[in-house]
C-alpha cells in the first residue's frame, strides 16, 4: 500500500522505546456493490460491539489494562515528582494505542464478515451517544464517547476501502423493540443484557436484539433511498 500509494512525506517516530511511521495513502474509491442484506451493529459500554449475528466484542482485556492504569494513576498523582509525571504520560499513550488496537480488530472483523458475506453494514448514528451515557462520570463519558466514535470510524473507512456500503440510522427504541415482531414495551427488557418480548415470545440478549433492529432499519433505510 506504501509503494503504491504513499502521498508525500512520512514520519518515523521514536516513542516509549517503539517506532511509529506516520505515513498518508491517498487510496482509489471502490465502488460500492449492491448489499444482499445487511448486518446490524450495536456499540455499547459492557460489550463494545455487538453484532446481529450475534458476534458480541466484551473488551475484558481493553477494562483490565484500564483499571490497572486507573490504579497506577492514583499511586503516582500523589507524587508530584518529574519522573512520576513523565510514566504516567507514556501510560496513558500506551493505554490509548492499546484502546486503538482494539478497535482496528474490532473493526476488521466486522467489514471483513460483510464483505465475505455480500452484505452492508448498519451503524447506529453515534450523535446521540453523550445522552446514553449521560449518567456516567464525566471523565468516563469523554472516553467512551471518543472510543465510540473511532470504531465508528474505523469501521466506515475500512468498509468503503472494500467498497461495502454503510449506512447510519436512529438507534432510539432499540433496547426495548422485539427485533422479531416490532413491538415496542419496557417490559420487554427484564434486566440489562436480557430481552424476553412479551408479544411474540421472542427471548435473545438484548445488545443482539438491539444490533437485529439496527440491521433491518439499515435495510429498510438503504431500500429508500435507493428506489429505482
Ligand atoms: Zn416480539
Amino acid at each position: 500500500m506504501l509503494s503504491e500509494h504513499r502521498k508525500g512525506e512520512s514520519d518515523l517516530i521514536h516513542r516509549d522505546g517503539m517506532w511509529f511511521l506516520h505515513a498518508t495513502c491517498d487510496l482509489p474509491d471502490v465502488e460500492v456493490v449492491n448489499p444482499v442484506a445487511f448486518v446490524g451493529v450495536d456499540l455499547g459500554i459492557a460489550n463494545i460491539a455487538t453484532t446481529s449475528d450475534g458476534v458480541l466484542y466484551v473488551g475484558k482485556t481493553l477494562r483490565a489494562v484500564r483499571h490497572r492504569h486507573r490504579e497506577l494513576r492514583r499511586r503516582l498523582q500523589t507524587k508530584k515528582t518529574k519522573s512520576a509525571k513523565r510514566l504516567l504520560k507514556r501510560r496513558s499513550r500506551k493505554e490509548s494505542r492499546f484502546a486503538t488496537d482494539t478497535n482496528h480488530v474490532i473493526s476488521n472483523r466486522i467489514v471483513t464478515e460483510a464483505k465475505r458475506t455480500g452484505r452492508g453494514i448498519s451503524l447506529e448514528d453515534l450523535s446521540g451517544i453523550r445522552e446514553r451515557v449521560r449518567l456516567r462520570k464525566p471523565q468516563r463519558v469523554t472516553l467512551h464517547s471518543w472510543n465510540f466514535h473511532q470504531l465508528g470510524s474505523f469501521i466506515a473507512y475500512k468498509a468503503a476501502r472494500l467498497g461495502v456500503p454503510l449506512v447510519h440510522v436512529d438507534p432510539a427504541c432499540t433496547s426495548r423493540e422485539c427485533s422479531t415482531c416490532g413491538h415496542v414495551d419496557i417490559k420487554n427488557r427484564p434486566d440489562q443484557a436480557t430481552f424476553s418480548c412479551t408479544s411474540c415470545g421472542f427471548a435473545e440478549h438484548a445488545d443482539v436484539n438491539a444490533a437485529r433492529d439496527i440491521a433491518s432499519r439499515g435495510a429498510m433505510g438503504w431500500a429508500v433511498s435507493h428506489a429505482a
